[in-house]
């Protein structure tokens, strides 16, 4: 049979290795998650029959791998062994000639792979390969002993993220991601089209109040409830949903309302007519504190 799904074909080849480094109850549970995602895969089958232990599930192994394929010699071999059954010789040849001579198939990739990445990898996770039990699915070359805590696959050192009820792989990652990060690109359009007159509105205010210290002052309380009116009204408009960079969208547009009213002074400023640098602090405090709290919100 064709393993078409690359992810099951990586797994599979690490699946081998393990096997041949005769880790048998690695194996056996690599196998197995390979059966989970994909029950087509005659030679998970195989692999399965060879590295359990139990001959139930070593039975039904072979015997799975014969309703896929009528044909296959290892599975036939396997399941007279276990009945007792006697077996042409010729058969037992065969099924160990094909087992025998494993061609690596990929040095080239792998040289790719270790070249591409030796620079970012940390050495004990090359080192050490041996004493491993796994091998990462996205670096078969790399030995490790974590897993994903979502798909269980194993993951390497550099493939981990680590959160707070345990390591994530990438693609996981990904996926939650994109679960969590639900916004349109039409969201965008409208946070951009709600956040920017509020800003404008705010930032033309926060330039009317001038530089005196108890508006800097009034600006680090009132900063905030203003920001996160701004970032509120905008997630509001968005329906509450969530996008990657929509915090920094909203904190942009603060940014832009609070340049524009204030371009006139900006550039009295440039052209050194001096004593406007108070004026900033008022703005640039705003800014700061309102900033925060939108993006907060917006979060
Ligand atoms: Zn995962
Ligand atoms: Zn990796």
């Amino acid at each position: 049979m064709e393993i078409n799904q690359p992810r099951i074909r990586s797994l599979m080849r690490q699946a081998s290795r393990v096997e041949e480094a005769g880790k048998r109850a690695a194996a056996e549970q690599l196998y197995r998650q390979i059966l989970d995602e994909a029950p087509e895969t005659e030679e998970a089958w195989l692999g399965l029959g060879r590295m359990t232990v139990d001959p139930a599930a070593q039975a039904e192994a072979y015997e799975r791998a014969l309703e896929l394929n009528p044909e296959n010699k290892e599975a036939k071999v396997g399941l007279a062994d276990l009945r007792g059954e006697p077996v042409p010789e010729a058969w037992r040849k065969e099924v160990e000639a094909a087992r025998l001579p494993e061609p690596e198939p990929e040095p080239v990739v792998k040289k790719e792979v270790v070249a591409a990445t030796a620079t970012a990898v940390a050495a004990p996770t090359d080192d050490h390969t041996e004493a491993y039990e796994f091998f990462c699915y996205r670096h078969p070359d790399r030995g490790t002993s974590l897993r994903c805590y979502n798909c269980h696959n194993p993951i390497c050192a550099s493939c981990t993220n680590k959160t707070s009820v345990g390591y994530l792989c990438p693609d996981c990652k990904r996926d939650l991601e994109d679960k969590f990060f639900n916004a349109s690109a039409t969201d965008y359009i409208i946070a951009a089209l709600v956040s920017l007159p509020l800003s404008l509105i705010a930032g033309y205010l926060v330039w009317r109040l001038g530089g005196g210290f108890f508006f800097i002052f009034i600006m680090i309380f009132i900063g905030g409830a203003v920001g996160g009116l701004i970032g509120r009204l905008t997630k509001k408009a968005i329906g509450g949903r969530r996008g990657r960079y929509l915090p920094h969208l909203v904190l942009v547009m603060m940014v832009v309302g609070v340049v524009i009213p204030g371009l006139p002074i900006l550039l009295m400023a440039l052209a050194g007519s001096g004593g406007a640098l108070f004026a900033f602090i008022t703005p640039a405090v705003y800014l700061f504190v309102a900033g925060g709290s939108a993006f907060y919100w917006m979060k």
